[in-house]
This record gives C-alpha cells, sequence and structure tokens, in this order.
C-alpha cells in the first residue's frame, strides 16, 4: 500500500492527528481494510514511520500559523491506528495543544489503552483531554470479541467498560458509541444502559459513518 508521513489533516470540523498505525484489534468493519479512499483530504495515512512529539508539536506550530486554524473547534487524536499505543507521545501534544493552542482536545479510541500499557491510564488523560470518544460495538462480550478480534481475548470487553467508567472520574465528557443497525435493539437498549451505569454518552452512530479508530 502507498504509504507517506502525514501527520495532520482536516476532517469534519476538527483537525485531526495520526500518531500510529498499530492497533490491538482488527475489526471486521475497519476503513484500513477497505478498498475505499481513505478520506477526503489526505493522500494516505498509512506512516513510513511514527512521527515523534517534536515533529507532532513542530507540524502543530506550522498549522496554527494559517488562517484556516481559528476555524478547527478541536483537535482529535484519531488516525489509521490506536493512538494509545503512543501514550507518551499523546500525553506530550495533548498538553502543548491545552498549553499554547488553546483548543478542545479528543482522543478517539477503541478503549484498551490500558491493555496496551500494561497499567490504568485515565488519571494520566486529567487536563488533557476534553473529550474521550470509545467505540463500544455491543454490550455482550462475545459479539464484541467476533467484531473486534482484539488481540487480548476475552478480557477486552470489561477493560473496555473498566477504562471507560475510569475517564469519567478524569476527563469532562465520555462518549462510548455503537453503530445503528449492525447490532439489535436490545443490544443497543444494553449498551445505554451500561453507559447511564458509569456515567457516559451513548452516541449511536449512522451506519454509513465508518470507523476510524
Ligand atoms: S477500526 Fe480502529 S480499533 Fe478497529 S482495527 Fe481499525 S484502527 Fe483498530
Amino acid at each position: 500500500m502507498k504509504k507517506g508521513f502525514t501527520i495532520l489533516y482536516p476532517e469534519f470540523e476538527g483537525l485531526y492527528i495520526n500518531l500510529t498505525n498499530r492497533c490491538p484489534c482488527a475489526c471486521t468493519f475497519c476503513i484500513r481494510n477497505s478498498e475505499r479512499a481513505e478520506f477526503d483530504n489526505v493522500d494516505t495515512l498509512w506512516l513510513e514511520r511514527e512521527p515523534t512529539a517534536q515533529e507532532v508539536i513542530a507540524a502543530l506550530k506550522e498549522e496554527s500559523k494559517k488562517p484556516e486554524f481559528a476555524d478547527y473547534k478541536e483537535i482529535v487524536f484519531c488516525g489509521y491506528g490506536e493512538p494509545t499505543e503512543r501514550l507518551d507521545v499523546l500525553l506530550e501534544v495533548a498538553a502543548f495543544i491545552k498549553k499554547e493552542l488553546k483548543k478542545p482536545t479528543r482522543l478517539n479510541t477503541n478503549g484498551l489503552g490500558d491493555l496496551v500499557n500494561q497499567k490504568s491510564i485515565a488519571p494520566l488523560l486529567a487536563g488533557k483531554l476534553d473529550v474521550v470518544s470509545i467505540s463500544l460495538n455491543s454490550s455482550d462480550p462475545d459479539i464484541y470479541e467476533k467484531t473486534v478480534r482484539p488481540k487480548f481475548g476475552k478480557k477486552s470487553h470489561a477493560a473496555l467498560i473498566k477504562f471507560a467508567s475510569d475517564c469519567t472520574k478524569f476527563v469532562p465528557r465520555v462518549v462510548l458509541s455503537t453503530v445503528a443497525t449492525t447490532i439489535s435493539a436490545e443490544d443497543e437498549k444494553k449498551c445505554t444502559e451500561i453507559c447511564h451505569k458509569i456515567g457516559a454518552e451513548h452516541r449511536i452512530r449512522e451506519f454509513e459513518i465508518i470507523e476510524k479508530s
């Protein structure tokens, strides 16, 4: 596949950051497996190599000089991989954004950052992220595992929910998402109940919107 060095890319009303192509999952719906064009505004999100924190910060500084930078409503850690695979870089860049660029920050994640980093990472996100958006996919651990195919196996779903619950203590807004029509109405209802129980929002995305992290 074609590779490049796209660190930043505009998407929706935000500026998105592409830290890595690593991911512990192999979701059946992952856009990385599809033949369709990746995104409207970028050549490729496959990386020749991972950018350092300093390279991401330098790219953000350059971007902040452009007139359109004022229009970005948020800066989003997303990209063609799981951002928490690069937790140290994520934290350093997020701290820079909050301190120097004064923009809202969001992390789009599969929610398995605790398993990736072998520790509870939610406390580290305090003051650095305004929103954590997590792909819940299903309330049922078996359906989740079959859909997301995480390398951590059966413990993944429970780890995701614990991470989401922990995040509600350290991050202002925590959103768990499912995709409309891909799960039963009963499953969807149970997802809403899980979200309410832990103090998170449940976002049901339209089927057409393809998962990107
Ligand atoms: S959809 Fe996201 S979590 Fe799933 S395999 Fe692709 S990058 Fe990983």
